[in-house]
């Protein structure tokens, strides 16, 4: 657990701050000898981030003769002993000069540094904070220490002291440069999937066959487009040579899951001619439960007579039908004719970048403050639930924390109203959302 050290000036509120971290009833008066004689250390949380913390304020009321030096030799010993210093001024007051000497002495430690502008709550001392990026301490997080405002900035600034949150496997790494995109195309028997790859990789690829060494069952194949490496993914309806007899066959669930494991984009081929079945919504709970990004390819639309029409119809059934993933999507083509090949990948990889995104956590914060004013959260049975705050944890797909209290008693309907905010205020069709509920004590 690192250790943080809040240090400044009397009177900018660190205490305030330090009892917002530990909590009142968990801060220890450390009674040792000498210059940390008065001071407080505690175990803080914020969020599910716990850490350590100093705080340099207990020598405020000291007598004026000897408090300057005093606190001077305090501030020292605990920049001395904190893996990072959070450097607190007052926005309102802006900078003062009694703000540079702790300033200084920070700056000399060369220790990292989260500069706090505190005390602007709604907004007040704003240009406080500004002034502060003169201290050269970097970027000032706004921060109202008494009012709880501004935790999510400093939930992001802290967060980066911590090693990654790896709950999950985190695909992050796996999004280096020149790395191909893995895209797999599902659908039912019959759709046009041996069609369009075809078309896409071209025969020779396919007639060839599988690579040796690669199993009939999950078979990939290499294809460039626009340059950029994609690897297909073929399940075994795929080919000609392994094709179901009976077309009438079920998809099976088994290749259908092997597929979508090993997309990050899957392609469900609709057969245009024949709506939205059953099985197709099974393949989009995969995706969903998954977590991967998708794209709607309606094919064979070289039989459809009245085109406007019928793409309008299955765009608003893809929205009433696919809540989960609402947005994807929806690109009419034909594998058989070779159209619509292009919009298709442009899909997909405009899918995959949503399906990376990564929102800032200030922006983020912003809209939840819009998004709790237009419909605060109900009380439940007695209960008041407060939201505090949310960051991004993780891509691949997007996946939200909320922190707050009593989030338990959080009605579905209220994180299914906060999960439709956010994919639209940030533009996130096509993926999955996720979001995690984490209840500060
Ligand atoms: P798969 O089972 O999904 O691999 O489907 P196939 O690629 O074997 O195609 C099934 C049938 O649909 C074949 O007779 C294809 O010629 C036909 N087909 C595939 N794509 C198209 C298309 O874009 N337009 C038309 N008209 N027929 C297509």
């Amino acid at each position: 657990t690192p250790t943080f050290a809040i240090v400044g000036r009397p009177n900018v509120g660190k205490s305030t701050l330090f009892n917002r971290l530990v909590g009142r009833k968990l801060a220890l008066v450390d009674d040792r000898p000498g210059v940390t004689r008065d001071r407080r250390e505690g175990d803080g949380r914020l969020g599910h981030l716990a850490f350590r913390i100093i705080d340099t304020a207990g020598l405020e009321e000291a007598d004026e003769g000897s408090l300057l030096g005093r606190m001077r030799a305090q501030t020292e010993a605990a920049i001395q002993d904190a893996d990072v210093v959070l450097f607190v001024i007052d926005a309102r007051t802006g900078l003062l000069p009694a703000d540079r000497p702790f300033a200084e002495l920070v700056r000399r430690s060369g220790k990292p540094v989260i500069l706090l502008a505190n005390k602007a709550e709604g907004a007040a001392g704003l240009s406080g904070a500004y002034e502060a990026f003169g201290l050269g301490l970097g970027d000032p997080v706004a921060i109202s220490a008494e009012h709880g405002e501004g935790l999510g900035e400093l939930f992001a600034a802290l967060s980066q002291f911590f090693p990654e949150d790896d709950d999950e496997e985190d695909g992050d790494e796996a999004d280096a440069p020149g790395k191909p995109l893995h895209v797999a195309i599902v659908g039912r028997p019959n759709a046009g999937k041996s069609t369009l790859i075809n078309r896409m990789v071209g025969e020779e690829r396919l007639l060839t066959g599988p690579e040796a060494g690669i199993t009939r069952d999950s078979i990939s194949l290499d294809w460039e487009w626009r340059g950029r490496g994609v690897k297909l993914f073929d399940t075994a309806g795929l080919r000609k040579r392994a094709r179901v007899e009976d077309k009438l066959e079920k998809l099976s669930v088994a290749d259908a899951l092997r597929a979508v494991r090993f997309a990050e984009v899957v392609v469900v081929l609709l057969d245009a001619t024949i709506p939205f079945e059953k099985q197709d919504l099974t393949i989009v709970d995969l995706i969903e439960s998954e977590g991967r990004a998708l794209v709607i390819g309606l094919n064979k639309w070289d039989l459809v007579a009245d085109r406007p029409g019928l793409l309008k119809e299955l765009r608003e059934d893809a929205t009433r039908l696919l809540p989960q993933v609402r947005g994807a999507a929806v690109v009419p083509l034909s594998g058989l004719a070779g159209e619509g090949i292009d919009r298709l990948m442009q899909a997909v990889t405009d899918t995959y970048e949503v399906w990376n995104k990564r929102i800032s956590t200030p922006r983020i914060n912003r809209w939840l403050a819009d998004a709790l004013s237009a419909n605060p959260p109900p009380a439940v049975s007695g209960r008041r639930i407060k939201i505090r705050y949310m960051t991004q944890v993780k891509a691949r797909p997007p996946h939200f924390a909320i922190f707050g209290n009593q989030l338990d008693a959080l009605p579905k309907s209220y994180t299914r109203y906060l999960v439709n905010g956010i994919r639209e205020a940030f533009e996130l069709p096509g993926v999955p959302i996720r979001l995690s509920l984490r209840t500060s004590k």
